[in-house]
């Protein structure tokens, strides 16, 4: 059976939540305050865990962080409506999704769905890629543009020759970029390659990374990497 714990201090919404994935033929564990989650969710293997942000005792971001120096369980986020700067951070510390307050307990059961169907299909590549050959040396897949270059298999950005510091979803934005130069991308598009799923609106974390990969870019090394294309997207042109 599918376990999953729901970490959520209102309690209407938790019973809520409760119910309707009970009914679903989920089995649920719910608590409501942050010193409990990372307890039990270090103590029990859980398929999934359901995160509210603003908790008492350990507040969800730092309960976040603590479940993955130690777990790899899906994580959702329950966020506030306007609260982009949180599912970025969330994101970057390692959630695989959010779903933003008040939300469609449909929604919320598809993200489940997504997330759990994610989690299973990486578990499945992992396990037929586990022989890898030690000796075999991997092709260094470089992609490159006005002075930057970012190194997939590394992980690493350089530009003009020196190490560029961005988190993980701010690489993905930039690598999606560099992969399609002079191809104008939409939030939308850009969502999806960086996060890695069926992104639902709010695609304006996109700008919060395009604002970030910029000022640790454009604006340090002089140089107009990404445009912006009024009512589109994205692009990095070349050439
Ligand atoms: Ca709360």
């Amino acid at each position: 059976m599918t376990k999953i714990l729901v970490v959520e201090d209102e309690a209407k919404i938790a019973r809520f939540v409760e119910l309707e994935l009970t009914h679903e033929g989920y089995e649920v564990d719910k608590v409501d305050n942050g010193r409990d989650a990372v307890d039990l969710a270090l103590s029990n293997d859980y398929d999934l865990i359901l995160l509210d942000i603003l908790l008492p005792q350990l507040n969800g971001m730092e309960v976040l962080r603590r479940i993955r120096k130690e777990k790899d369980v899906p994580v959702i986020l329950l966020t506030a409506r306007d609260a982009v700067m949180d599912k970025v951070a969330g994101l970057d510390a390692g959630a695989d999704d959010y779903i933003t307050k008040p939300f469609a307990i449909e929604e919320l059961l598809a993200r489940i769905r997504v997330a759990l169907k994610r989690r299973e299909a990486a578990a499945t590549v992992a396990a037929s890629e586990a022989p890898a050959a030690p000796s075999a040396q991997p092709a260094h897949h470089i992609l490159a543009a006005k002075g930057v270059q970012l190194d997939v298999e590394r992980h690493e950005v350089l530009v003009e020759g020196e190490p560029v510091d961005l988190t993980n979803r701010e690489f993905e934005v930039l690598k999606a970029l560099l992969e399609n130069l002079n191809i104008v991308m939409s939030r939308e598009r850009l969502a999806q390659l960086a996060c890695g799923y069926d992104f639902v609106g709010e695609t304006n974390i996109i700008d919060v990374y395009i604002r970030h990969l910029r000022s640790k870019i454009d604006d340090r090394y002089g140089i107009k990497l990404i445009s912006t294309v009024r009512g589109v997207g994205y692009v990095i042109r070349e050439g």
